[in-house]
């Protein structure tokens, strides 16, 4: 059995109000990377932890998510991109912080998590061991896309409004802009199990709208945005301080380990212990023995999976099928 989940980020607040014109886009995406990736699983083709890095490669690559080309604004107008890595049979885990320049955030930490040493990489230094190792460099104009200039004029005009709140001040989850900025997207993640029993976990993103310059958010942080050990794969999204102080996705494997525990009781339990830190978000995780669990407790997160030659696909509390049994 093989299974890969993707999501492309979770936020809003209240009743889901239907598509955007722009979701179908992002749902499109989804479905050609489970289309492509989930045979491949299947047969044995790929291993869990090359379907997730190809599987967040293409969603970095898709201008609306939130992670490689087409990331949001820090507070000083450029994108410093997050990404992490990690597989079950090692526990091997990579990751790099604040990269302004690889193409491919996921395919560094990816590089990183196989060198084994060290986990995780900073900003300029991480780009240039990027580089050295022959990953894509690309500029700061081709990473910015309209549709994030547009979120950051409204977080940096929402911010400098007289009497603005410390809530207003706050850097934003790109889908709590409201109105048509919600036609931005989150970060992205995937988790698979494939057919040697082996799974993996991937998270990318650009953080948050107006974040400050070095702020780290829970993404690259290895227990805190993504886990993998051989019970669990796990990859989170939301807000990441929430996160990151409940150790959120590495939480999800101590709330599996008492018998009989489900995989969506263990990840509702964490939704329900990072809500109180002012955590709002969702949860994508596969287990060992083919449990899937893709809570949120947002008003949306775009989420798809393929499973026995299935794909579905879901926004807000509808969700979509499709056969594909090649
Ligand atoms: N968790 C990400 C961060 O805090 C944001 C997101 O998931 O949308 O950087």
């Amino acid at each position: 059995m093989a299974i890969l989940a993707l999501h492309g980020g979770a936020g809003g607040d209240g009743p889901w109000r239907g598509m955007t014109a722009l979701d179908p886009q992002r749902l499109a995406c989804m479905e050609r990377i489970l289309a492509d990736l989930g045979p491949r699983l299947e047969s044995g083709e790929l291993d869990a932890l090359e379907a997730v890095t190809l599987a967040v490669e293409a969603m970095e690559d898709e201008p609306l998510y939130n992670a490689g080309r087409g990331s949001v604004l820090a507070e000083d107008q450029r994108i410093y991109m997050d990404a992490s890595i990690m597989r079950s049979s090692d526990q091997a885990a990579g990751s790099v912080v604040n990269i302004e320049a690889t193409r491919h955030p996921i395919r560094a930490a990816n590089l990183l998590l196989k060198d084994g040493w060290p986990v995780m990489m900073n900003a300029g230094a991480a780009d240039a061991y990027a580089k050295k190792h022959g990953l894509e460099q690309t500029t700061q104009p081709w990473l910015k896309t309209d549709l994030r200039l547009a979120q950051w004029k409204k977080w940096s005009d929402l911010n400098s409004r007289p009497g603005a709140t410390d809530e207003d001040d706050g850097a934003v989850l790109d889908h709590d802009l409201s109105g048509e900025e919600r036609e931005g997207m989150g970060t992205v993640g995937a988790v698979a199990l494939d057919i040697n029993g082996q799974l993996a976990a991937a998270t990318s993103t650009g953080g948050m709208t107006g974040k400050p310059v070095g702020r780290i958010g829970d993404t690259p942080i290895i227990g805190a945005g993504t886990w993998c050990d051989p019970t669990v794969a796990v990859s989170c999204t939301g807000v990441g301080e929430a996160f990151i102080r409940s150790c959120a996705a590495h939480e999800v494997a101590v709330q599996l380990r008492p018998e009989g525990v489900s995989l969506g009781d263990a990840c509702a339990h964490v939704l329900a212990m990072v809500e109180p830190l002012g955590g709002r978000g969702g949860i994508i995780a596969v287990s060992q023995s083919g449990e899937v669990a893709l809570p949120f407790q947002t008003m949306l997160m775009y989420r798809g999976l393929w499973r026995c030659g299935s794909i579905t696909t879901g926004i807000g509390d509808e969700v979509y099928s499709s056969e594909k049994d090649d």
